[in-house]
C-alpha cells in the first residue's frame, strides 16, 4: 500500500509548515488527488488518520479533492479526457496519448489551528 509513503510525505510537509508558522495544532489540510495518479483516496484517509495521531495534524480533517485526467492525442492533435493512466483516448480510440493532468497527488492547502 504506497498510500502510506504518501501519508508520510504529507504529514512531513504537514509538520515543516506548522514548525514555520509556529502552529501547535493543524486543523485541516486539503489535497489534491488526480485519477490516474493511481492513488486510492479512502486508503489515503486510513494512513493519512494512522499517521498523524499524536502529531500536530492529529484530528485534522483531510478534504480531497479529485482533479480529472487528461491527456494530449497525437492521432487527434487535441486534449482529451483519460480516466486510467493507460487509457485510449475516448474520440479515436488511440493508445497514442500523452497524460498531461490529474497524474499526481499535490498538498494544495494546510490550515492551521
Ligand atoms: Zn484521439
Amino acid at each position: 500500500m504506497h498510500e502510506m509513503s504518501l501519508a508520510e510525505g504529507v504529514l512531513q510537509l504537514v509538520e515543516d509548515t506548522a514548525r514555520r508558522e509556529g502552529a501547535r495544532q493543524v486543523s485541516r489540510v486539503i489535497v489534491e488527488i488526480g485519477e490516474l495518479s493511481s492513488v486510492e483516496p479512502e486508503a489515503l484517509r486510513f494512513c493519512f488518520d494512522v499517521v498523524t495521531r499524536h502529531s500536530v495534524a492529529d484530528g485534522a480533517v483531510l478534504e480531497i479533492i479529485d482533479v480529472p485526467g487528461t491527456a494530449w492525442c497525437l492521432p487527434c492533435g487535441a486534449s482529451v479526457r483519460i480516466n486510467e493512466r493507460y487509457g485510449a483516448c475516448p474520440q479515436c480510440g488511440s493508445h497514442q496519448v500523452q497524460p498531461t493532468g490529474g497524474t499526481e497527488m499535490r498538498v494544495k492547502e494546510i490550515e492551521i489551528a
